[in-house]
């Protein structure tokens, strides 16, 4: 029998922590450097995104790391657990790599790491990955998210072409969240502050309340599954917008980590495809 190719092990990269800062209440920046940096390739997408690895919890694996061991010797609870991040800025001069976390409680690991970590550390991460960037042939442009979504939407604003068309809705906890984002003339984000609603819930009203300008939109909506799900509907089903010129997707799940989002997601994104794609009567 022919052997099969084997499957090349992803790359691993592992970085340092240069230095955090709590850029608002909810928002802690952890900038990483290193060596192992030189030559990170983002550019071409806005929502460049990386996998950073934890190990699970009381374990440590021998090094030098390596995932195909581990896999191959530790039980798979014992496996590190992965968290997807928006690049929020790469300066290839100085090979340091911008991350920002959501700070959400003391559930879960990101989270709770960004806001205990110290220079000089080291995190393990994969990619990076990416697919969309904002197309400048588009007449206008819609973006949509909450507070996880806003690194790709402060990345996407900067990447702009002037003169461009375009509504930027996020949602935020409250004024002391909204930050300062260089954008090009004309384009301005706008806050909605959440306060006791649900999550998704003002950006659902933004985008329902919104007079869509003529013409072929781009559209990037990310942020709690659910919310996402009802833009998904509002904009395929009423307003027709054809499906490739939409990226959208849950980046997570209220109530579920993200382990267990991620089980699930697959079957949510079937069911909603069923939903919103299913052919007029
Ligand atoms: C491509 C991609 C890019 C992403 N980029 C970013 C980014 O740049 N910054 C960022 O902060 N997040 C980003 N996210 C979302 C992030 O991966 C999830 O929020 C992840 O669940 C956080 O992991 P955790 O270990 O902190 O919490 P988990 O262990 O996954 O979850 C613990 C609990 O916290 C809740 N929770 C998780 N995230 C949030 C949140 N944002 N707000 C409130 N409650 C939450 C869960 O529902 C769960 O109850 C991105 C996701 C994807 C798929």
């Amino acid at each position: 029998m022919a052997e099969r190719p084997s499957r090349k092990a992803p790359k691993i990269n592992e970085a340092r922590v240069v230095r955090t800062e709590r850029i608002t209440p909810h928002m802690v920046r952890v900038v990483l450097g290193g060596e192992s940096l030189a030559g990170f390739g983002v550019g071409e997408h806005t929502d460049h995104y990386i996998k950073l690895l934890f190990p699970a919890q009381g374990v440590s694996y021998p090094e030098p790391f390596d995932m195909e061991r581990i896999r191959a010797e530790f039980p798979r609870a014992q496996w590190p657990s992965t968290r997807a991040y928006t690049v929020r800025a790469w300066d290839a001069e100085l090979g340091e790599l911008t991350v920002d976390f959501v700070v959400h409680g003391d559930e879960g690991l990101a989270g709770p790491w960004a806001l205990r970590v110290q220079p000089g550390e080291t995190v393990r991460f994969l990619g990076p990955g990416g697919g969309y960037a904002p197309d400048p042939a588009a007449d206008w442009h819609l973006l949509a998210g909450d507070e996880s979504a806003l690194p790709a939407i402060a990345a996407a604003l900067e990447r702009m072409p002037a003169g461009a068309l375009v509504h930027a809705f996020v949602e935020v906890a409250g004024p002391e969240e909204e930050q300062k984002i260089s954008t090009p003339d004309g384009v301005a984000v706008t806050w909605l502050h959440r306060g006791e609603a649900a999550v998704g819930s003002q950006l659902v009203g933004a985008v329902k309340d919104l007079e869509f300008p003529a013409g072929d939109v781009h559209a990037f909506v990310h942020g709690e599954a659910g919310f996402v799900k009802e833009l998904r509907a509002l904009l395929r089903v009423e307003r027709n917008v054809p499906r490739e010129r939409l990226s959208i997707s849950g980046y997570w799940r209220l109530g579920q980590d993200d382990d267990a989002w991620r089980a699930a997601k697959r079957e949510w994104n079937e069911q909603v495809e069923r939903e919103q794609e299913a052919p007029a009567a």
